[in-house]
């Protein structure tokens, strides 16, 4: 059983999310858009290729599958600690009254 398709596998990595993922490999055009973020982008490189798209994608999912566990060990950096500090504030808040003129003018028209 011979197939006739001449269709290229090829992995390629998400340069936004750094998803690896499957796609056909297009003669008209190195464009292509991630599966995972939207994110169209050109080939820039390919990880992999072949006719079969089984291992092709095998390759991808051990691909991702190590780069999550890496992000695992890694865990989330805590660069966004946020420190709530109360800052006290006087309860008195001087306001700058500035004292107008208190003079009536009283007209005494007797
Ligand atoms: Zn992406």
């Amino acid at each position: 059983m011979a197939s006739s398709s001449s269709t290229v596998f090829i992995a390629l990595q998400c340069f936004h999310c750094s998803t690896m993922q499957v796609k056909q490999k297009k003669k008209s055009s190195n464009k292509w858009n991630c599966a995972v973020c939207n994110q169209k982008q050109s080939v820039r490189k390919v990880f992999a290729q072949g006719y079969k798209a089984k291992d092709i994608r095998t390759f991808v999912q051990s691909f991702n599958r190590s780069r999550k566990s890496l992000d695992d060990d890694q865990q989330w950096l805590q660069a966004g600690t946020l420190n709530h500090e109360m800052e006290h504030v006087d309860g008195e808040s001087e306001f700058p009254n500035e004292l107008n003129n208190n003079k009536k003018t009283i007209l005494s028209r007797w």
